[in-house]
């Protein structure tokens, strides 16, 4: 096992224990030696093994002790049975949203509960002679969960030209795909965008994104290896972290989880890290047939309705403190209530209509998902925007600490930035700083991206929402309206 000897839940320190390997990792031209000291990624490296000791302070909510092991291991890698065990995890990943503000989208439960909802599903996994890749699924699975790795996954291949199959593109060299069948397992290559969390991860993750096509059998691959494996690099996108105090970067000196393209250069797979191999139906089939979208998007719309009730209770305290009761200003808030009431409402809709999806594995209902899906990433950005509008100025007028501590300076600050009704400069200046942070710095654009396209962008999934009403709807309005309109005809 990776990271010393300790089953079940980790703490922080076995977390940044692991983390000292030999990944290839690369940020500004440089390969990391150590990514937990590195000044542009300790930051998230300490918030991350924030997040294992958290697990230790909410035992409650957080761990569940494994029937099999007897181990006590994060509920987020149960597969929910049963309506109290989707109810369970709901609550475990209430908890863990808070932790970040619901400002990191793929802290570790993210990719946790979509591996324990494929493993719930062998009867879809098992499908065309998969029987091999399945007994790999599961014990990978429980491998995953009894160590408590953390997890990043790489699901869609870079883009090149849109205007020709990803797998054509570059002679058929750059999707990831097949090269050779080795004696012990398999030799991929490619390279796949944006794997989010990559340095801070255990193993990577790769699975299905967009479709492929017959004659793609090299191409359909699923499958999972640590970090560490030769030949695999990572090139992390531009750092957003902020090597500053709390005070002065409230976010960004913590939430920066990085992106970072996966190439994979000749790397050997395992075969029993090999979960799909060459079945081109089963790769098409197991996003949509595994209840993919009604698993992961308990997760996502929760940790999105943690960041709303924190974008409204920001934003709401930003006009108090200039006392700005306009109502151009209460319109705007109550905007803001009102994705977060109908993002609150879609999730108890979708809960309130779990059902058993196959091999005894519980999902939420789809339909209240599709709707969120394509329209969450076009209330997020609006949500930033009605930040700004209420900020205005204030947003920048943020003394640092270094500016507060200084005695000569104090004085005036204390008088010239000090909000309406007696509200401090200390405290007027640390709401503001953190708005800031929260939607005009270089980790709020990255943030505001991350909304946008993480699950795939509003307008392909606005198409696949009006393709699967079509397929499953008829209210039977229209039939009578123009039944109607022939009886009056007649009369
Ligand atoms: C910050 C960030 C983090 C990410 N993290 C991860 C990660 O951890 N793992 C991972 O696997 N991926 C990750 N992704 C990638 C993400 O999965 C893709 O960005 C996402 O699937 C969208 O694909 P795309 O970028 O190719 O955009 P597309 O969906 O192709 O959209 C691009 C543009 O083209 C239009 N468009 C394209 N095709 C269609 C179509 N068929 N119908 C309608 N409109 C279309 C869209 O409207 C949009 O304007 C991340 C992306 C971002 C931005």
């Amino acid at each position: 096992m990776q990271g010393g000897d300790r089953m079940g839940a980790r703490t922080g320190k076995d977390y940044l224990r692991a983390l000292a390997d030999d990944r290839e990792v690369y940020l500004d031209g440089e390969r990391v030696d150590d990514v937990a000291a590195h000044p542009s990624l300790a930051g998230a490296a300490r918030t991350l093994a924030g997040f294992y000791d958290y697990q230790h302070e909410h035992p409650d909510l957080l761990l569940a002790t494994d029937p099999e092991s007897g181990e006590r291991v994060p509920v987020t890698h149960l597969v929910p049975r049963s309506a109290s065990g989707l109810r369970r995890r709901h609550d475990a990943l209430e908890c863990i949203s808070r932790y970040t503000l619901g400002l990191m989208g793929r802290s570790p439960d993210y990719v946790n509960v979509t591996l324990a909802g494929f493993a719930g599903r062998t009867d879809v996994w098992s499908r065309d002679g998969n029987d091999e890749g399945t007994a790999n699924l599961l014990a990978y699975h429980r491998q995953t969960m009894l160590n408590d790795w953390s997890l990043t996954h790489a699901i869609v291949n870079v883009t090149v030209d849109r205007s020709i199959p990803e797998t054509a593109t570059g002679d058929g060299q750059i999707a990831v795909h097949k090269v050779a069948d080795t004696s012990g397992g398999i030799v991929v290559r490619g390279a796949r965008a944006l794997a989010t969390l990559a340095p801070f991860a255990d193993e990577l993750f790769v699975y299905p994104g967009y479709p492929l096509m017959e004659g793609d059998e090299r191409y359909a691959l699923v499958f999972a290896i640590p970090m560490s494996t030769p030949g695999l690099k990572f090139l992390c996108r531009d750092s957003y972290s902020a090597a500053r105090g709390i005070a002065d970067a409230p976010l960004s000196s913590r939430f920066d989880e990085q992106d970072a393209v996966v190439v994979l250069d000749n790397v050997e797979v395992p075969r029993e890290r090999v979960f799909l191999d060459g079945k081109v139906d089963l790769y098409n089939r197991v996003m949509q047939r595994a209840g993919w979208t009604a698993n992961i998007m308990q997760q996502t719309t929760i940790r999105a309705i943690t960041k709303l009730q924190f974008a409204w209770e920001l934003a709401t305290r930003m006009t108090e403190i200039v006392n700005n009761t306009s109502p151009a200003a209460t319109e705007m808030l109550g905007e803001i209530w009102t994705y977060l009431e109908l993002t609150r409402s879609a999730l108890t809709a979708a809960e309130a209509g779990a059902h058993e999806w196959g091999s005894g594995t519980w999902f939420c209902a789809e339909p209240p998902f599709a709707a969120l899906r394509p329209t969450l990433p076009r209330w997020f950005p609006r949500v930033g925007e009605i930040i700004k509008l209420l900020g205005g100025h204030s947003l920048l007028t943020t003394p640092t600490s270094a500016e507060f501590a200084d005695p000569a300076l104090r004085p005036l600050i204390d008088r010239y930035y000090q909000g309406a009704k007696g509200v401090s400069a200390e405290e007027r200046a640390a709401v503001f700083r953190l708005a800031w942070d929260f939607v005009g710095t270089g980790l709020a654009g990255r943030s505001e991206l991350y909304e946008r396209f993480y699950l795939g962008s509003a307008g392909r999934f606005l198409q696949v929402a009006q393709r699967t009403a079509v397929r499953g709807t008829d209210f039977g309005l229209l039939g009578s309206a123009l039944t109607a309109g022939r009886a009056e005809d007649r009369a």
